[in-house]
């Protein structure tokens, strides 16, 4: 069992399994959405993926046509985001996991975007 929040509390959501696989991506829309070098996200299964509070404080911003970036509207949390036409997995913002483990980053994606100052083995 996975659990998590965001940084002010109001969002709370537990995940009904464990985390398989993590992923930093690197990419220039995860650096301005996360406000910093880039994303940690695992693909889960929506089904499993419950908020437990702070619903009404979700927003989603659609910078694309298709993906969801689902955030706390009162702190500025990103939760996950989804897309459109995959709508039974979601990608979970590991950095608000507060219960529970989390792999080791299996895939470094855009790396090509990466600041220069992080060293990767
Ligand atoms: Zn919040
Ligand atoms: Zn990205």
């Amino acid at each position: 069992m996975i659990k998590g929040q965001c940084l002010c509390g109001t969002v709370r959501y537990e995940y009904n399994d464990v985390i398989e696989k993590s992923i930093v991506c690197f990419c220039r829309d995860c650096q301005q959405a996360q406000g910093a070098f880039g994303g940690w996200n695992s693909p889960i299964d929506q089904k499993k993926f419950r908020i437990l509070s702070g619903e009404q404080s979700l927003t989603e911003y659609f910078h694309t046509k298709l993906k969801a970036r689902v955030f706390c509207n009162k702190c500025g949390s990103p939760i996950y985001s989804y897309r459109k036409d995959l709508l039974n997995i979601i990608r979970l913002r590991l950095g608000t996991i507060t219960k529970g483990d989390v792999p080791k980053p299996r895939d470094l994606a855009y790396l090509q975007d990466k600041p220069d100052f992080l060293c990767i083995e």
